[in-house]
């Protein structure tokens, strides 16, 4: 599949700005998140897995793509929810909803049981539970994950020097740095607090080549403010280019912030990598309605 690419026109500057659309690989399924699975499901087809498991919170971009994936590649679907809370709720769930309509079996544990979710205790009740299965890490981030986010860049993106994603394990922006040459940089912008994301990227990285601009988490995982919420829909009005509060959001809100700081050289050539997470913005509708905020609106 051609992914299409759009410019972003920017009024003053002289950087080119343009937006890989790989949040149209599927409307509901991050872009990403198929990337990552891709191999994982090859390597599980290959050792005779039928059942994929694996973790996510309430609206995981993951948990959505894992189900639908799975269920297009004929898995059965084992998905272990943080938060038990959650179990009656999966109706007014949309994310939860999505993966149970794709045949997605869910376990709710609590935040605590959550935590030790990788601890041997934890894997050898799963096992008596479920027998053989393959797991797929919380994120979807493992080897195979970073060969399959290795093929978003194509042989023509070497006419870009800089290359921007959203960042929230790393897994993307390590296959993405793997993929590229030469002067070309990435710039990271993690979606949480934190300082362990450097480390968690070099594990896959092999080259020097990233920065993480770390000015952008609004907070930390999960969190906006009316800021942002006014950014994605007057971003939404002027581009009709939907992004989502997680991820996409915070990262062109931190690139367009960054052009204005004139952080960029002049008549640099920058790509913005729409790594999906749509699915996720009707689960951040129902929690801003309820705080009797703005809400996130694609309508024309
Ligand atoms: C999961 C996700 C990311 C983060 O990807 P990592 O590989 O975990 O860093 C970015 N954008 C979207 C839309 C995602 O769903």
């Amino acid at each position: 599949m051609e992914i299409p690419t759009q410019e972003i026109k920017i009024v003053n500057s002289t950087v080119k700005v343009f937006i890989r659309r790989e949040d149209l690989i599927h409307p509901f399924v991050s872009g990403n998140k198929f990337r990552k699975l891709k191999y994982n499901l090859l390597q599980a087809i290959k050792e005779n897995h039928h059942t994929l498991l694996t973790f996510g919170g309430a609206y995981s971009n993951h948990i959505a793509a894992t189900a639908y994936a799975g269920k297009e590649s004929g898995f059965k679907t084992i998905g272990i929810i943080r938060g038990d809370e959650l179990a009656s709720k999966i109706k007014e769930n949309p994310t939860l909803k999505f993966a149970q309509d794709c045949g997605m079996k869910f376990e709710f544990v609590s935040r605590e049981q959550y935590r030790m979710k990788e601890s041997s205790d934890f894997i050898s009740k799963l096992n008596e539970k479920y027998g053989s299965y393959y797991l797929v890490p919380e994120g979807g981030t493992n080897s195979y994950a970073i060969l399959g986010c290795e093929e978003i860049l194509t042989n023509e993106d070497f006419i870009f020097d800089y290359i921007c994603c959203s960042v929230g394990t790393g897994g993307t922006i390590a296959g993405i740095s793997n993929s590229i040459t030469g002067k070309q940089k990435v710039l990271g912008f993690p979606s949480l607090k934190g300082d362990f994301l450097q480390k968690d990227i070099c594990n896959f990285a092999k080259q020097d080549n990233f920065s993480l601009i770390s000015d952008y988490h609004f907070g930390g995982y999960g969190k906006v403010n009316e800021e942002l919420i006014l950014f994605i829909n007057t971003f939404y009005k002027e581009y009709k280019i939907p992004l989502d509060p997680i991820y996409t959001g915070k990262m062109v809100f931190g690139v367009i912030d960054l052009i204005k700081k004139n952080y960029f050289p002049e008549n640099s050539k920058i790509l913005l990598i729409h790594t999906g997470g749509i699915q996720g913005v009707e689960g951040m509708n129902i929690k801003l309605k309820n705080k009797n905020l703005q809400t996130i609106g694609f309508d024309d």
